[in-house]
This record gives structure tokens, C-alpha cells and sequence, in this order.
């Protein structure tokens, strides 16, 4: 604290600037890449010096959870775009690298400024990095403003009748709406003539967040799938909202269709804020291009993310720790073949083996998938729920602190309003129920492609002959099982039990 209030001091002496003078005011972009409906640039271009638009990269500070492989790339890719949305604009995003506070206080120190920015994240480390940059800018003189930018409502908003957090997704939802949200976007804004100018930046090329190793590049796919970026993200939800909405009540839990919104990368990175989806959704229906069932349940996926970030802001840890403190004494199973299997899309399960693929190749898995998979690492293979959080952490292009946690406890039985442990996913069924012709299976996992819908979630039940002329030589072209389902049902059945019996 006292290097960095030395730092203060340096400022004054570096610009010999009294307190009134009107600097420039930072915009310190983390979570919010985006120049629409961004509360914290609106207020900073408001102040009227000027502003420095900054992002840091900060591996270094305490608690901050380095991205995973799949969400740099989508970093390096959105910084592009921000780069040259504000580059049209006549600003330049500088780019820095280091620990947040003391990279501010350097930017602060250059640039003149005298306000800072930010609209606030919900994590525990950026919390804690956030609050003590405060403090830091503060005592320095500087005036620092955190804005509610990237949820509907702030999880302090939201308290049950009693007082408390709500753990349960109903009630929640159901104040969440009757309390309302911004309906009003902030206008794009009108920027200065001149921006930073001068300012030193670090070159994107040089932060090596696109991924060099294992090869072949594992991301070669993501363009064709992917346009990170602000108007990426208004383009998906144009889309979306013109050719996917419709029926998603009753499709969106077919990964063979394409009928859900695949805005989550866009949304974790900031790039469209919730605000402006819930808008735009809630214009469509009531305009009647949307039906009301469609929009409704639509807008309450939203509205599990702002449930699984409230989870996050009241309970600190938990994308460590069980939110059910009963789970601690679950023997889970040390199985490094088994979560390697399952890594690779080799579990000999069809439909768990192409989500899994699909997240290799596309940096997403479609989230009836997402459950069919974790719940078969968690109960039929018994390994951590911890393990599959990172994975998918090291893997999603929408890797996000809360929904990631959220949806892993949920699954396991662990977390709040969670499906409970015995509820256990048959991935022969779920596969035929949700991808009743196979196609999601053949897109991902080719080598199964030409057997009929009727064995491709169960192929060891093929005939010789089917199996023969589809070219599939169970063990050697496509894995047998390495778990029986019916055996590994009744195994996690019987821990669970004497888990609840206190054995
Ligand atoms: C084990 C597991 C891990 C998950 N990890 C993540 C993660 O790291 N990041 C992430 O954004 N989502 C995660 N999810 C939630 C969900 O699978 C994805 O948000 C969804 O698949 C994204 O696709 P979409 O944008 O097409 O969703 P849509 O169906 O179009 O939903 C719209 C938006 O609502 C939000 N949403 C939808 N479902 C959920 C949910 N169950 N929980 C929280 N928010 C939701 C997302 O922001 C999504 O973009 C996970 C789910 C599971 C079961």
C-alpha cells in the first residue's frame, strides 16, 4: 500500500496537477467488450476529458482464475474486434499486461486521468481485485466508479422474505420479474475527437492467447462457428430471434436442431449485455413475432445465468466447495483412465462421446449434452465433479465462473435447486429421446455414421451383420464401453444411500 501511494504522489509530481483539473477518465474494459449499452464508457465519455479506453491482462493478481485455452482465443478474437470498433471511432484500446492495480495506477500516471470506470464482475478474485483497486485509487485522489453492467439485476438486489439469498431458481425468477430491469439500453456514445493519443500499448499478437500446442491447432474450426465480438453478437441474436426462437420451448433440448441461441460465448465476454437480449425478446413477443411461450422460456435460460451468478455472489466458493456440505463425504473415485475417456470422446457412450468431441472441435457442447455428459462423469463414473469443471473451464469458449460452477453442482446434486443425485441420466435414452436420428451422434462421431438410428446410441446391441456393413468393429474403430450403465446406476445408487444414512 505504501509503494502504491507513492505512486500517487508520483502522479501529482509527473503532471503537477491540481485535483480540480479535468483529465482524461479511463474506461477499464474486463468482462464488457462492448461499445453499446455499456454504463461504464457512457459514464467515462460524460465526463468530457477524453477517454483512454484500457484492458488488462492480469494473470497475476490473487484469485483471479486464469481464462482456459478456449476463452483466450475468444479473448484474443473480441479484443480485435473492440480494437477496431473503437479505432472507427477515432479511440485506441490500449492493451497491458500485469497486476490490475498497480497497471492502473501506471495508465492513471500517463494518461492524466482522473476518473476510472468499470462495470463490476461477480467473481470472489475479481471482487477482491476490484474492491482493492478501489481503495488504492481512492486514496490516491483518483475518483474510480463501478457500474452494474453485465446482469439484469445485482445479486445484493435480491433477497428472499426472510432476508437471505434465494436457492431456489422459481422464486427467484419470479421476483426477478416482477421487480423488472432497465428497459432502457445507454446510447451508443459519442466519442471525442482524439483519444489516448500516445498512449504506449502492448502488442495483441505478442500476448499468445491463440493456442500454438497440442497440434494440430485444436481451434482451427472456431472461425467457421464463431464471430466474436460486438456486432457478432448483435448478428447471433438477430438470427436467433428471425430463425430459432420459434419452438425453442419445445426444441431446445435437441442438439440435432439448431434452435437455441448460442449467445453464451457473446454474453460471458460482454458483448451484448443482458439488457439488450431481454429487450429485444420482449419486443418480439410482444409484437407477436415471437410466441409468448417461446420468449418466456427463453428469457428464463437468462435468467438461470443471473440465478447462477446470484449463487456465485452469495456463496464465494462455490466452484469449490459442495453448496450441500453433505457431499464432502462422497467417496468419489481417483479414475484417470476413466477421465481421460471421457476427455477424449472414448467413453463408448455415442451421445456423451459427441458432446465431448463437439467441445474439442467447436469450443461449446449444446447444454442437453452438457448434462447428459457431466451427469456420466459424476454417477456413472463417480470422478469429482471438480475434475469436469475444469475441463470444461480449459475448454468452452463460454467458460464462465458462475454458470460453469452452477450448472456442475446442479448436476452432481450438489448445488442449489439441483437435480437430486438419484436422478441419474441414461445415455442410451436421453441419446435416442433427444437425437432420435442419430445425426448430432454421425456430425461428431463419423465412425459410427453409417449405423441406423436404430443402434447408433447403442451399438454393442447391433447385429454382426449391421455392424459389418456400417464398418464398425466395436474395440477396434469405436470403443466398447468402459462402464456398464445398469452397473454403474446401482453402484452410485448404493454410495448415495449410505451417504444419507451417515455411513
Ligand atoms: C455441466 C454444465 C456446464 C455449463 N457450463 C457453462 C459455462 O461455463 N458457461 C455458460 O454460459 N453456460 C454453461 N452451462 C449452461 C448452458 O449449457 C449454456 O449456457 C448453454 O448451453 C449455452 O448455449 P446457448 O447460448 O445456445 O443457450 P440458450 O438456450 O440460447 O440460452 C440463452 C442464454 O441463457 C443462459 N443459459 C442457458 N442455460 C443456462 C444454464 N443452465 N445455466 C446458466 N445459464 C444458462 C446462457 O447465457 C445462454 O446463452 C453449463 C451447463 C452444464 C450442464
Amino acid at each position: 500500500m505504501a509503494a502504491l501511494a507513492k505512486h500517487g504522489k508520483t502522479r501529482q509530481i509527473h503532471h503537477g496537477m491540481s485535483e480540480t483539473h479535468k483529465g482524461p477518465a479511463i474506461v477499464w474494459f474486463r468482462e464488457d467488450l462492448r461499445l453499446d449499452d455499456n454504463p461504464a464508457l457512457a459514464a467515462a465519455l460524460k465526463c468530457g476529458g477524453g477517454i483512454v479506453a484500457l484492458y488488462i491482462l492480469d494473470e497475476q493478481s490473487e484469485g483471479l482464475r486464469p481464462l482456459g485455452g478456449a476463452a483466450r482465443w475468444w479473448l484474443h478474437k473480441s479484443l480485435e474486434a473492440l480494437s477496431d470498433a473503437l479505432l472507427e471511432r477515432g479511440a485506441r484500446l490500449i492493451l497491458r499486461r500485469g497486476k490490475s492495480t498497480e497497471t492502473l495506477l501506471d495508465v492513471v500516471n500517463r494518461s492524466g486521468a482522473t476518473q476510472v470506470h468499470w462495470n463490476r464482475r461477480y467473481s470472489p478474485g475479481g471482487i477482491a481485485c476490484d474492491t482493492a483497486t478501489k481503495q488504492v485509487l481512492t486514496d490516491c485522489g483518483i475518483t474510480a466508479v463501478s457500474h452494474p453492467g453485465n446482469l439484469l439485476i445485482e445479486p445484493w438486489e435480491m433477497k428472499t422474505g426472510s432476508g437471505g439469498p434465494y436457492k431456489v431458481f422459481t422464486p427467484f425468477w419470479k421476483a426477478v420479474r416482477e421487480r423488472g430491469w432497465r428497459t432502457e439500453p445507454f446510447a451508443a456514445p459519442q466519442f471525442p475527437a482524439c483519444t489516448a493519443e500516445g498512449m504506449e500499448s502492448d502488442s495483441l499478437d505478442g500476448w499468445g492467447l491463440l493456442p500454438t500446442a497440442p497440434e494440430p491447432d485444436w481451434a482451427r474450426e472456431f472461425p467457421d462457428l464463431w464471430q466474436p465480438g460486438e456486432a457478432g453478437a448483435r448478428e447471433r441474436l438477430k438470427a436467433f430471434l428471425s430463425d430459432g426462437i420459434g419452438g425453442y420451448a419445445r426444441l431446445r433440448d435437441r442438439p440435432d436442431r439448431e434452435n437455441t441461441s448460442r449467445l453464451s460465448p457473446h454474453l460471458r465476454f460482454g458483448e451484448i449485455s443482458p439488457q439488450m437480449i431481454a429487450c429485444a425478446v420482449s419486443q418480439a413477443r410482444d409484437s407477436g413475432d415471437v410466441s409468448e411461450r417461446d420468449a418466456d422460456k427463453f428469457l428464463a435460460e437468462v435468467g438461470w445465468r443471473e440465478f447462477s451468478h446470484h449463487l456465485l455472489y452469495h456463496f464465494p466458493d462455490l466452484p469449490k466447495e459442495n453448496l450441500q456440505a453433505k457431499f464432502d463425504g462422497f467417496p468419489w473415485r481417483n479414475d484417470d483412465e476413466g477421465l481421460k475417456a471421457w476427455q477424449q470422446g472414448m467413453t463408448g457412450y455415442p451421445i456423451v462421446d459427441a458432446g465431448m468431441r463437439e467441445l474439442w472441435r467447436h469450443g461449446t457442447m449444446h447444454n442437453r449434452v452438457r448434462m447428459i455428459a457431466a451427469s456420466f462423469l459424476i454417477k456413472d463414473l463417480m470422478i469429482h465433479w471438480r475434475a469436469g469443471e475444469a475441463w470444461f473451464w480449459e475448454t468452452l469458449v463460454d467458460a464462465d465462473h458462475a454458470n460453469n460452477a452452477a450448472s456442475w453442482q446442479w448436476v452432481a446434486g450438489s448445488g442449489a435447486d439441483a437435480a437430486p443425485f438419484f436422478r441419474i441420466f441414461n445415455p442410451v435414452l436421453q441419446g435416442e429421446k433427444h437425437d432420435p436420428d442419430g445425426d448430432y451422434v454421425r456430425k461428431f462421431v463419423p465412425e459410427l455414421g453409417r449405423l441406423p438410428a436404430k443402434y447408433i446410441h447403442r451399438p454393442w446391441d447391433a447385429p454382426d451383420d449391421i455392424l459389418s456393413d456400417a464398418g464398425v468393429k466395436p474395440g477396434q474403430t469405436y470403443p466398447e464401453r468402459i462402464v456398464d450403465h445398469a452397473y454403474a446406476r446401482n453402484r452410485a445408487l448404493a454410495v448415495f444411500k449410505a451417504l444419507n444414512n451417515g455411513k
